[in-house]
């Protein structure tokens, strides 16, 4: 991608109602377009890293079994007034419509009642069970405060897995490989070690529920880690009852300020029940369906990493979800050093490695200032004076070393070996 052709532009202010850090980065670098409070539309540059996200939980999803969908937004009143989430006191954050004829519809905020109401016209037997079906979806919440940019959005995609097992049991041995697949994706994205699995409250099915939260200072929750054992309590249900429960002690907690990048939710029979999914056990027996849900906000994850992996110049992108691989920058005037930068993009490309290649016709500082905004893992400098030494110069954006590599050398050889070099 030549950044001439781009038609987002860096940009040195972020508006100026914008108080949070990850969309103040974001639209500084083009990354995304703030619409209104809580409300953002995503870029290329936003959209690639998104994309990505998106990518590694598809894949984790899949290997376990999960069956993508796409539900509907517009949600029917009269299938949420069967588990009593119709109401606006049961429920705070709908946004509600009306077709012409003033039939009232929801715009979907979760999508446990779609997705039981369809199985029901699919599951009728012990055999058709257990069944794992999940989407990425844009999900609607009137969220009340909306102050964390991309990470508390009012619309917001999120990956939505429902289970529907035969037991508690079949529901309980799944919730833990959901737990492992999720320890997975946060690790491949890059905020793996910040990452804690959390006792939170269970509702009504469960003692515990569980959230992943990850460190960060901008995170609306408190958590309570214990470092040796790499797990930790939501404040809200830090008891003396919960810490015996859990056999931890109160002064070998670190407490920290977290954000919940995911949850995990045994839901028993509350949807089953309500909506009608019951199954014939061995015995010929009906019984109601045992469900879990388990959530990610893929958008709420890459606000998350921007929070938590940026610094005063910039944000700092994982190689796994940087939206390009490598950034090529030429400085000067001279046609020899643009040539030279030019031959390196496409042997790069050619080796399917994905450029942005900084062909503008602006000042060396701005080049690098926006190449360290953007936070492309890699920097690869051609200039009159690296070009004598037919070398270019790499940096790091995550530990700014600088080197000067044979050009030879970094066309052939792999990204993430020049980054070790
Ligand atoms: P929170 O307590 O932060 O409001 P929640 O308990 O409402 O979260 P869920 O309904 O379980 O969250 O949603 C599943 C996942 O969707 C969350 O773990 C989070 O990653 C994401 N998510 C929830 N609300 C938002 C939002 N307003 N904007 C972006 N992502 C969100
Ligand atoms: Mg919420």
């Amino acid at each position: 991608m030549r950044q001439s052709e781009l038609f987002t532009k860096t940009r040195k202010e972020a508006p100026k109602d914008e108080v949070s850090l990850n969309a103040q980065l974001l639209i500084k670098g083009g990354f995304i377009h703030k619409e209104m409070a809580g409300v953002y539309s995503y870029l290329p540059l936003g959209l690639r890293v998104l994309n990505k996200i998106i990518g590694v939980i598809r894949e984790e999803m899949n290997a376990i079994g999960g069956q993508e969908v796409f539900l509907s937004s517009l949600q029917s009143k009269a299938l949420w007034e069967k588990t009593d989430r119709w109401n606006d006191e049961k429920v705070d954050n709908w946004f509600k419509t009306k077709l012409n004829n003033d039939t009232e519809l929801g715009l979907g905020f979760t999508h446990e009642e779609p997705l039981t109401a369809i199985l029901t016209e699919h599951i009728s037997s012990y055999r058709d069970l257990p069944k794992y079906i999940y989407q990425i979806q844009t999900k609607f919440r009137n969220e009340a405060r909306a102050k964390s940019g991309v990470m508390r959005a009012r619309e917001f995609l999120m990956k939505d897995l429902y289970s529907f097992s035969k037991s508690e049991e079949e529901r309980k041995e799944f919730y833990d490989i959901v737990a492992d697949a999720y320890h997975k994706i946060f690790s491949r994205v890059g905020i793996g070690e910040k990452t804690y699995m959390t006792f939170a409250s269970g509702g009504v099915f469960s003692k515990y529920s569980h959230e992943f939260q990850t460190e960060c200072e901008a995170g609306e929750d408190i958590i309570y880690v214990d470092e040796k054992k790499n797990i930790a309590v939501n404040k809200e249900v830090l008891t003396d009852e919960v810490l015996s429960d859990l056999g931890l002690k109160k002064d070998e907690l670190v407490e920290k300020k977290a954000v919940e990048v995911g949850n995990i939710f045994n839901l028993g029979a509350r949807f089953s029940e309500s909506l009608g999914l019951t199954f014939k056990d061995e015995k010929g027996e009906s019984r109601p369906v045992i469900m879990g849900s388990y959530g990610i906000g893929p958008g709420r994850l890459l606000g998350t990493v921007v929070e938590s992996l940026s610094d005063d110049k910039g944000i700092i992108w994982p190689e796994l979800i940087a939206p390009f691989q490598a950034h090529i920058l030429f400085i000067g005037d001279s046609l020899d050093v643009r040539k030279e930068a030019e031959r390196v993009v496409n042997e790069l490309e050619k080796k399917g490695v994905e450029v942005l290649y900084d062909d503008r016709d602006v000042s060396a500082g701005e080049k690098f200032a926006d190449s360290d905004l953007i936070g492309i893992p890699i920097r690869i400098l051609i200039s009159e004076k690296t070009l004598l030494q037919k070398k270019a110069e790499l940096k790091s954006r995550k530990t700014n070393e600088i080197k000067l590599v044979d050009i030879e050398s970094v066309l052939s050889k792999d990204l993430d070996v020049l980054l070790k070099l």
